[in-house]
């Protein structure tokens, strides 16, 4: 089975409206949370710019969470802005939800393919991955990685998800030899 792998190259923007200029982009940026301490609470906050008007917005992370309660290596990372738990949390879909934006994956994934498949013995089995969770249309991302058209996708892919349909699950797929 040949391996495809997904990456991201960079963070996704958000798909955020900002109050002030209703432009509908964000940006992490170089990565900052701001930690708020109550008394024995804290709050985390990612915080985020609008990418038209440089407006700041902060994102939920954590909110009147005891002290006691957070992992201190993680509490560290949110006051040193770990560029790894910047990612994390921003690709988790819970902040996400509650802070109610998307991501935007345009030009900030690539596809890594080993091997061409010229002198293959057909049919050939294709493992997709997905390192990160980039929502894919598995027909474009085949049709891409095989410089076929989306026709010849439909006939000759054989897949086990709906080819239509995005994912952000890996997937396998079959190429039957062409005409
Ligand atoms: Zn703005």
């Amino acid at each position: 089975m040949l391996p495809w792998v997904v990456r991201r190259t960079r963070l996704p923007l958000l798909s955020l409206r900002c109050v002030d200029c209703r432009s509908e982009s964000a940006t992490t940026g170089e990565g900052r949370f701001r930690v708020n301490a109550n008394g024995k609470l804290l709050d985390v906050w990612l915080l985020v710019r609008c990418v038209s008007c440089d407006r700041t917005s902060k994102l939920t992370v954590y909110e009147r969470k005891p002290v006691g309660s957070f992992d201190p290596v993680e509490l560290d990372g949110y006051r040193d802005n770990d560029p790894e738990l910047v990612a994390a949390r921003l690709l988790d879909p819970l902040i996400a939800r509650r802070n109610h934006f998307t991501l935007d994956w345009t030009d900030a994934w690539r596809l890594d393919i080993r091997s061409a498949f010229r002198d293959e013995a057909w049919p050939v089995q294709v493992e997709v991955v997905l390192a990160d969770p980039v929502p894919v249309r598995p027909d474009r991302l085949i049709a891409r990685g095989l410089g076929l058209s989306r026709n010849e996708v439909v006939r000759r892919i054989k897949c086990d998800v709906p080819l239509h349909r995005p994912t952000s699950a890996g997937f396998t797929f079959t190429v039957m030899a062409g005409d």
